[in-house]
């Protein structure tokens, strides 16, 4: 995996540029209306050094569910994996009744509110699928008004996708290739080589789970032009 600094990112809201340290400040300087309701503001990034960020409001009744349905619907499902988040040295876990001897089987359940195990200052973390793993670590930035909106977890601003370049040609990379490792990037022209297997081609998406498993991409990504 390659390391690389955070990238620049736009707002939902107006479409400005921001970067992962003036995103949150930017929503309080100018998106906090006079009147709304609590919302925390969630910064999501990775644990190691990566373009990848984004800050999610989250209702404060909303659960740990609800936060999972946005972690997975905007930046990791792929096949149904397990997730959990450690909250304070507790795992937290949608609960199956399959689930059996699964590895967070003396997990906390996910159905509990935000309110109840969050609060400012927090940083806690986040994995997605117990084999190819991708984790995500989370801070509790603040708590600010928002407009209200039913929507139990606003996306508010994330990172713009990183320029990626083929690593056999140089022309902008829209696949990741796996035959061999995960680090091969070919453009158009050179994924359509027919001399290459389709099954170890994937799009290369806006996420940190780019490049494993079978990810195609989340709610927010953009189709290639
Ligand atoms: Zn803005
Ligand atoms: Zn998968
Ligand atoms: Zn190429």
């Amino acid at each position: 995996m390659v390391k690389q600094a955070a990238a620049p990112g736009t707002c939902s809201v107006c479409k400005e540029t921001i970067t992962k340290r003036t995103a949150v400040s930017h929503l309080q300087k100018n998106h906090v209306p006079d009147s709304g309701e609590e919302r925390f503001v969630i910064l999501v990034d990775t644990p190691y050094s990566s373009p990848y960020w984004m800050v999610i409001l989250a209702k404060p009744h909303g659960t740990l569910g609800d936060l999972d349905d946005a972690l997975r619907d905007i930046w990791v499902e792929c096949c149904g994996h397990l997730s959990a988040f450690t909250i304070l040295g507790t795992e937290y876990q949608e609960k199956h009744e399959d689930m059996g001897n699964a590895p967070f089987d003396h997990a906390k359940s996910t159905k509990v509110k935000i309110e109840k195990v969050l609060r400012p200052g927090m940083v806690f973390s986040y994995e997605y699928d117990f084999g190819t793993t991708t984790e995500l670590r989370l801070k509790v930035v603040d708590s600010i008004i928002w407009k209200k909106q039913p929507d139990k977890m606003v996306m508010a601003a994330m990172n713009r996708k990183p320029d990626l370049v083929c690593s056999e040609c140089g022309k902008p990379a829209i696949f990741h290739y796996l035959e061999n490792d995960d680090e091969t990037l070919l453009c158009l022209d050179c994924g359509s080589n027919e001399d290459l297997d389709e099954c170890y081609l994937l799009p290369i998406c806006n996420s940190p789970r780019t490049g494993l498993c079978a990810y195609e991409g989340g709610r927010y990504e953009e189709e290639p032009e």
